[in-house]
């Protein structure tokens, strides 16, 4: 391979680009070669960093309003630990991801922990936080880490047990408390982690759909044009067919070739070549109407999809085409040259005979190449 076109695709923007673009304060840790569930444990650390840092501060708020020592006692023991959170996202931006992770879960059972032992005992039961982080760990290692996995969900759940079947004393100002308001106290905990929850799996659902779309992508287009591959083609040929089937009405099939593409490697290098394939598919979608595919199926050899066109439309379409790189020429180095195409035509009415019809387009274009290339030659 050419050193430039390797500069090239060391210049393309990485695979996380995206998400790390739409999740800058999520994304700290986050490298080009992750792969889409490194990414997503790292942005789902860093998010528990934030949501623990967020749940801190509104406790803290409500407990003030209410007006409680042992809450307010209990909210201001939790103030400190907020300051360590960014330990956390230092130690994923100096890829420690495991530390990361690990200090994430102690740290939020430690905060837990002050909680109950700062005022609130387990009166109003804020251990079922314990749950909670029971229930968030796996989320957070990877499957590989599975002994700490297990190591974390059982100590998450033994600890909510031996509260919830325990007894931990709060502060005596808590019985100052009216009934409602220590009910409502034990409902904001049980809510609070539901929402982390929806939170979370919110972010997990975005993550998934996200990787999922760049995987399409990835699997459907061609890596040099951008254009559509093969893969990609055939899909649009099946759906085609059958509107066409249910509907009724025609589509055209075209195949072209670049004419004489081999004096464009031989006379200025095989990376010309590349980029003039690239010209030529810039220049061919310029011409299609909304609804037409365009693919690149070989080396030098691209299809047409022209849904809802007869043989009069689709030949301007294509004429379009031709005269379009006829007057807008190759330039590489200085140097200008035309890259003209020989283009095969076949209308298709009927489902069944698509594939033999696309032979037919293919046969017609090298009838174009035969009868002087850069032409357009319909399939009888
Ligand atoms: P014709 O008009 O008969 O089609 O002549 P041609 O020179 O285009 O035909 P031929 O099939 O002999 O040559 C095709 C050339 O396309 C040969 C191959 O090196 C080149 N080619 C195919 N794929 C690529 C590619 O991805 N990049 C580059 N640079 N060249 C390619
Ligand atoms: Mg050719
Ligand atoms: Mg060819």
């Amino acid at each position: 391979m050419k050193l430039d076109t390797i500069d090239r695709m060391k210049k393309a923007p990485h695979r996380t680009a995206q998400l790390t673009a739409r999740w800058r304060w999520l994304s700290f840790g986050v490298r080009a070669e992750d792969t889409a569930t490194q990414v997503r444990k790292i942005v789902q650390v860093n998010a528990g960093a934030w949501l623990m840092i967020g749940t801190i501060l509104v406790f803290n708020a409500l407990f003030w309003l209410v007006g409680n020592e042992a809450l307010i006692r209990s909210g201001l023991w939790q103030l400190p630990l907020m300051l360590l959170v960014p330990a956390v996202w230092w130690l994923n931006a100096r890829r420690h991801l495991r530390t990361g992770r690990w200090l994430m879960i102690l740290m939020a059972m430690t905060d837990c922990v002050v909680a109950i032992v700062g005022g609130q005992g387990t009166a109003s039961s804020v251990h079922v936080y314990f749950l909670l982080l029971a229930v968030m760990t796996p989320t957070f290692f990877t499957v590989e880490e599975w002994p700490s996995t297990m190591a974390l969900v059982t100590a998450n759940l033994l600890i909510f047990l031996v509260f919830q079947f325990g007894y931990w004393p709060s502060h005596p100002s808590f019985a100052l408390l009216d009934a409602q308001t220590r009910e409502q106290m034990i409902q904001s905990m049980v809510v609070s982690c539901v929402l982390i929850l929806i939170l979370m799996t919110m972010l997990t659902e975005i993550a998934a759909a996200d990787n999922e779309n760049r995987l399409i992508r990835l699997a459907e287009t061609d890596p040099l044009t951008g254009l559509a591959n093969r893969r990609q083609f055939r899909q649009a040929l099946e759906a085609e067919g059958s509107r066409m089937a249910r509907e009724g009405g025609s589509f055209v099939l075209g195949v072209f070739d670049l004419d004489h593409f081999k004096r464009v490697n031989d006379e200025w290098g095989h990376d010309a070549g590349d980029q003039a394939l690239v010209h030529v598919g810039h220049v061919v979608q310029g011409q299609l109407r909304a609804y037409d595919l365009v693919a690149r199926t070989g080396g030098e050899e691209f299809v047409l999809l022209l849904p809802h066109a007869g043989l009069a439309e689709a030949s301007q379409v294509v004429e379009r085409i031709r005269q379009a790189l006829v007057n807008d020429p190759f330039t590489y180095g200085g140097h200008a040259r035309a890259i003209t195409v020989s283009i095969g035509l076949a209308l298709v009415t009927d489902a069944a005979t698509m594939d033999q019809r696309l032979r037919q387009a293919d046969e017609a274009m090298y009838q174009a190449k035969h009868e002087g290339r850069n032409r357009v030659c319909c399939a009888p």
